[in-house]
């Protein structure tokens, strides 16, 4: 039976490379994004559908619990069943602690760590039933060391990686395995906009033991393994994706 995974967030960036490598591995697709991005959403769709399975798409703001509970529901409805969550979406906007707003922290909570919880309350009942499930929530090297005007944003995504521990502990009677990925520096919109300056750029590949910035299908094949039945006694985890970086 071919094996069926929501990744939210999912028209570009890692999300869509996510999609691209799930779909490689012949999984079934529902790819979700905000309305805002329907198009790009649509294109994604259209072009993971050509490597094989089924691809759906489905529109839904991960800070807004009815479009959670709506947006698993519609993939449970196209696909028959869910195997896999990857909660993907996530927004980075950078302000010191000096600029940043309660708009800014609250939105950027809204978004990286309720969103998880949201998706991951609605998605669970079915995993339950079927006694069986894999979520893979997209954290940060920022949860482990973030630079400066990512406070907000490093804060969320350390949430993501507790939240992550206890869904282990409250789902793994379930079948349920719960593990993070910590991408580091990703060439992706967020990945370069948080790194406009071509000598930080310079900075980043020399503490990088790989002498490189990511590519958002270095993030694929972590995601995979915590997805497949590979790391079926693997949980509670959150694992550095990030070439080596050392900072100094
Ligand atoms: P990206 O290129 O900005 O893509 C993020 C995707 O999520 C976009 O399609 C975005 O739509 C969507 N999204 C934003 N808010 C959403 C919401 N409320 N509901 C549903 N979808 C929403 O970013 P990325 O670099 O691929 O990042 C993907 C994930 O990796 C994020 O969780 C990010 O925090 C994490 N990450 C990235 C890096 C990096 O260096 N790139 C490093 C560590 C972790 P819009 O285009 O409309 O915003």
């Amino acid at each position: 039976m071919a094996r069926h995974a929501i990744v939210t967030g999912a028209s570009r960036g890692i999300g869509r490379a996510i999609a691209t490598g799930l779909a490689r591995r012949g999984y079934d697709l529902a790819l979700t994004d905000i309305a805002a991005q329907e198009k790009v959403l649509l294109e994604t769709v259209a072009e993971v559908g050509k490597l094989g399975g089924r691809c759906i798409p489905v529109l839904g703001d991960v800070s807004d619990i009815g479009d959670c509970r709506r947006a698993v529901a519609e993939a449970v409805q196209g696909l028959g069943h869910v195997d896999v969550l990857v909660n993907n979406a996530g927004i980075l906007r950078l302000a010191t602690i000096d600029e940043l707003t309660t708009d800014t922290w609250d939105q950027t909570f809204a978004v990286n760590t309720r969103g998880v919880f949201q998706m991951t309350q609605a998605v669970v009942p079915h995993m339950k039933e079927r006694k069986y499930g894999r979520i893979v929530n997209i954290a940060s090297l920022a949860a482990r060391t973030g630079g400066p005007g990512q406070s907000h944003y490093a804060a969320s995504k350390s949430a993501v990686v507790g939240f992550t521990r206890v869904s282990s502990m409250e789902f793994g009677g379930y079948g349920i395995t719960v593990n993070a990925v910590c991408p580091g520096i990703i060439v992706t919109e967020m990945g370069m906009n948080n790194l406009r300056d071509p000598e930080r750029v310079a900075y980043f590949e020399k503490v990088t033991d790989l002498h490189r910035l990511g590519q958002p299908e270095d993030v694929v094949g972590p995601v995979a393994f915590f997805a497949s039945d590979d790391s079926a006694f693997v949980t509670g985890q959150a694992l550095n994706v990030d070439g080596g970086i050392f900072y100094s």
